[in-house]
């Protein structure tokens, strides 16, 4: 039979066909990866989910743990050869609980879904009931949506934010758990600008005998920083991102008490997930320790800072936000007024170099995929050293766009053509950290 030729690169016959780099081996990826590198120089992220990753925490994710194959946890692993894997871990699960004074921690879940997906497995049974925020409001996808598995395996029900001031209020929680009778409640959002109060939540949860979980998935670094009230004390499981203002590799934990570790751990593996990515254990070790230090409040105390001041600056344009305002790295801003879909702005604003994504606003008469707002974050504008000064010069630019495409298509292109240079001249002078 004639032998099929895989690989053509090279003609000698033993060479192991994964030696050649990236360009010579793919140029056609290599090019797109080429391409995207540039975007990022020439525009500015606005996103809230995403940030930039300190260097050592990069290099921690290494090619050394990457290939190593880890199934159970530290002390109980299903293979052999684990001794610096488990090290790794414990240093990182010491670190996670000594950061927000949780009693335990897991740090395998591949994802903040993940990690919500196992605690859902670790407090609740198929069919119990879940009251958490309505993702209309704010609330995540994995939150209840019915398109999610969760949304499928258990009931949720939801809970609202006021009409009137776009914030939760307690009371109406309170009423809603009273008549639904949830097993678990949960708090946490994706695009809700404000303080969330624990207490509220764990006083709520004890009234009705359920059980409280906060995803806090945006907030992480914030509430590392001290910037957040912190919902460990509170809560009977944490839920955290590291990826998105936790600065680290991307990935999500779980913070519990002692009483719930063992279903945690259960719930991660062998529950919902398969080996740990031992690489992504490294780098958040390293995020956990940087989240501890001094030069990071600083950081987040910017990020914060320039949020507000996005804030600020975008009403004086005459842009309405939702609350009015923002206490962390996020706003969401309502477009009903200007009669623009979060998905138009986001897109006019793509045009210009300004990321951000279409975002419902409480109670929208709009379709989700339509949307009538916008959502945007600071973390990683922050990150590449723009202050005050530059938010409202992005204020201001995004503000003529949005006016530009009321005015419809043609007049939104041209201006959306002169703010990409204004764009990325900004972008130009503060560099993408390498
Ligand atoms: C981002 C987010 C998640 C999911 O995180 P992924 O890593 O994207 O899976 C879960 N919950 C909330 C509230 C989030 O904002």
């Amino acid at each position: 039979m004639a032998q099929v030729a895989i690989w053509t690169g090279d003609p000698s016959p033993d060479r192991w066909p994964g030696d050649l780099g990236l360009p010579e081996t793919d140029p056609e990826l290599a090019a797109v990866l080429a391409q995207e590198r540039q975007r990022a120089r020439r525009q500015l992220s606005l996103l809230a989910s995403e940030s930039i990753s300190g260097r050592a925490a990069r290099e921690a994710e290494d090619v050394v743990l990457a290939r190593r194959y880890a199934e159970g946890l530290p002390g109980a692993r299903l293979a052999g050869g684990c001794d610096h894997l488990n090290t790794v871990e414990e240093i990182a699960r010491r670190r996670a609980c000594a950061l927000f004074g949780a009693e335990y921690a897991n740090v395998q879940p591949h994802s903040g879904t993940a990690a919500l997906m196992a605690a859902y497995q670790a407090l609740c049974r198929p069919g119990d009931t879940i009251l958490a925020l309505d993702p209309g409001c704010g609330g995540h996808f994995a939150h209840g949506s019915p398109a999610s598995l969760a949304g499928r395996l258990y009931r949720f029900v939801h809970y609202a934010v006021r009409r009137d001031t776009g914030r939760i209020d307690p009371d109406e929680v309170q009423a809603v758990a009273r008549r639904e009778r949830p097993n678990l409640l949960v708090a946490g959002a994706s695009a809700y600008p404000r303080a969330m109060d624990f207490p509220a939540f764990a006083s709520i949860a004890a009234s009705v005998g359920a059980r409280l979980l906060v995803d806090m998935a945006h907030l992480g670094g914030l509430v590392a920083a001290g910037l957040h009230p912190n919902p460990v004390p509170w809560a009977d499981v944490v839920v955290a991102a590291t990826h998105k203002t936790l600065c680290g590799p991307r990935g999500g934990m779980v913070l519990c008490r002692g009483a719930c570790a063992r279903a945690v751990d259960r719930a991660v593996f062998p529950g919902i997930q398969g080996a740990a990515q031992m690489q992504s254990v490294a780098a958040k070790a390293v995020c956990l320790l940087a989240a501890a230090g001094p030069e990071f409040a600083a950081y987040q105390r910017r990020v914060v800072r320039n949020a507000a001041a996005l804030a600020a600056a975008l009403t004086s344009c005459g842009l309405h936000l939702v609350t009015g305002g923002t206490d962390t790295h996020l706003l969401v801003v309502d477009l009903r007024a200007q009669g623009l879909s979060g998905r138009q702005a986001e897109r006019a604003l793509a045009a210009a170099g300004i990321l951000c994504n279409r975002q419902p606003v409480p109670f929208d008469p709009l379709p989700p995929v339509r949307s009538s707002g916008i959502r945007f974050g600071t973390t990683v504008v922050t990150a590449r050293g723009m202050d005050q000064p530059e938010m409202r010069e992005i204020a201001a630019i995004s503000a003529a766009v949005l006016t530009a495409a009321e005015a419809g298509r043609q007049a939104c292109d041209a201006v959306a053509a002169s703010a990409a240079l204004q764009v990325a001249e900004l972008a130009g002078r503060f560099p993408l950290p390498e």
